[in-house]
């Protein structure tokens, strides 16, 4: 079982939460020291940004990366970060008790085969355009690197409609959770890109049955500078922490009671 800052993953309800990017010091500080008096258990924050645009703020590297650890220490977090590029695996390993790979990067063979070699549990995000089994074939690569720790999170797909900015695949999560051990983590943020979306589909996911959740919390998400749209606050976190665990409490009386199998 994969433990990160003495929770287990798949036992324990393993919530994972920061801004999108690390801009300042003082700002993943002070969002660090808020969402773990929320209960958040580990702080997350881009140093590395893959951005769709190549004008676009892409992150502020190694000092966004000390500011983080600085951030987690204080607060008594993990941190999980991105890595982007195979050259910057080591430099990000450094830092990051949990190395993330992002959507984009997938299907980035060398870099999968890189992380799993790190020593550092790492959170994969699925890809976009991925099926399930292109996801798990995807963990496939840092597994049979010797790396056990890998935590699978959706992300939302591509859609449709541009109402959201992704289609959040709870089906996803039930379906994969009966192909796999691996512990799963929905990213509502990222798949909704709307932050009054974030709350109901936080709770939905629990409901999923997935074992945690990703949520982008910034402390003035106008003033962002990426992902501002869908950032929520460290108040409305709070709030949300407080929901979450009651539906986390809720859910194996439910659940059991409707448990069909194939
Ligand atoms: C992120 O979590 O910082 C991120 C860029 O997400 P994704 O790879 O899912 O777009
Ligand atoms: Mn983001």
């Amino acid at each position: 079982m994969t433990s990160i800052g003495g929770k287990a993953l798949g036992r324990d309800f393993w919530v994972v939460a920061g801004p999108c990017s690390v801009e300042t010091r003082e700002q993943v500080i002070s969002t660090a020291l808020s969402v773990k008096a929320a209960g958040a258990d580990a702080l997350r924050g881009g140093a590395f940004k893959p951005r769709t645009s190549p004008y676009a703020f892409h992150g502020l590297g190694r000092e966004a990366l000390s500011w983080l650890r600085e951030a987690g220490t204080l607060a008594g977090l993990p941190v999980v970060t991105e890595v982007c590029d195979v050259r910057d695996a080591e430099l990000v390993s450094q830092y990051a008790d949990v190395l993330q790979i992002g959507c984009r990067n997938m299907q980035n063979y060398p870099l999968l085969v890189e992380v799993g070699r790190a020593g550092k549990p790492v959170m994969l995000k699925r890809g976009m355009c991925a099926t399930i089994d292109e996801w798990l074939m995807s963990a496939e690569y840092i597994l049979s690197e010797g790396n056990p720790n890998v935590i699978l999170c959706e992300r939302g797909i591509r859609g449709f409609d541009a109402e959201t900015r992704n289609v959040l695949d709870l089906g996803a999560v039930a379906a994969t959770k009966l192909k796999t051990k691996l512990p799963i983590i929905v990213d509502p943020s990222h798949a909704t890109g709307r932050s009054e979306l974030v709350a109901p589909m936080s709770l939905a996911a629990v409901m999923a049955g997935c074992d945690g959740l990703m949520l982008e919390v910034h402390p003035e998400p106008s003033r962002a500078l990426s992902d501002e749209r869908q950032q929520i606050t460290p108040e409305a976190f709070k709030s949300l922490m407080e929901s979450v665990r009651k539906v986390v409490a809720l859910r194996p009386e439910l659940t059991e009671a409707n448990r069909w199998s194939e």
